[in-house]
């Protein structure tokens, strides 16, 4: 076999039978596991964003205020953004395989997580979205992370998922980019693709960073006049 068929064939596997029981992170079986696809271990060195945070956004505050310095000086458009783990250490390793490294069936695991987590907040919402890659990209990658995840847990919630938003213009990664050039890069770029008067709408993204894409794809649902925008993502 031909390296790259062989790697299209064991990802085509993995994509369908990630085994039950064993840990996506470390590789330990255990039958505790069953599907979560994280042991113990690797779980406990996920770290929980906590304390006293910035109602908006979720960013650990120092200060007493409610809201952070960014969320005043940037209003959002959204409502608030929800978020378990903080972005270090091994969350951040394992969002950057799923991403990079062609693992898309972390989505169970990392789906799972969000889906427990979501069960414990009281929030309303009518249908679950995610933040779109552009076509070209998601040719690319092969999945989009973000519409895994979402389909995951509009599974699981019973609630419906769907493609709210496009991605019309095919920008260059936020990652490489600072923070004024971020809002720059992406202006315009997201469409909504559905008039949704008056709906709650949560989108789910992978990872906070400033915030610049689902505040852009929360303006383009805003001109189609839904009534309130939650974010998820999995850390911050
Ligand atoms: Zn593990
Ligand atoms: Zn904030």
């Amino acid at each position: 076999m031909s390296k790259l068929i062989k790697k299209t064939f064991s990802g085509l596997i993995d994509l369908i039978f990630p085994e039950k029981n064993s840990c996506l992170v470390c590789g330990y079986w255990d039958e505790s596991i069953g599907e979560d696809y994280i042991c113990k271990e690797c779980l406990y060195k996920f770290k929980n964003i906590k304390g006293h945070n910035c109602k908006i956004c979720s960013k650990p505050l120092i200060t007493s205020g409610d809201i952070c310095i960014e969320c005043i000086e940037t209003p959002k458009s959204f409502e608030k953004i929800y978020t378990p783990y903080k972005y270090e250490g091994l969350i951040r390793d394992v969002i950057k395989d799923y991403k990079y490294k062609n693992k898309p069936y972390y989505y169970k695991m990392l789906g799972e997580l969000l889906y427990k987590y979501i069960k414990e907040i009281d929030i309303d919402f009518d249908i679950i979205s995610y933040v779109p890659l552009h076509k070209n990209k998601k040719k690319k990658r092969g999945y989009n992370q973000s519409e895994l995840m979402a389909k995951y847990l509009g599974k699981k919630l019973d609630i419906p998922c769907e493609r709210l938003i496009e991605r019309v213009v095919d920008t260059k990664p936020q990652n490489q980019l600072k923070r004024e050039d971020r809002v720059k890069n992406l202006k315009n770029t997201f469409m909504a693709v559905k008039n949704l008067q008056s709906q709650n709408i949560l989108i789910v993204d992978d990872v906070y960073t400033t915030g610049t894409t689902l505040n852009e794809c929360s303006k383009s649902l805003l001109k189609v006049e839904v009534e309130n925008i939650y974010g998820l993502t999995i850390a911050r």
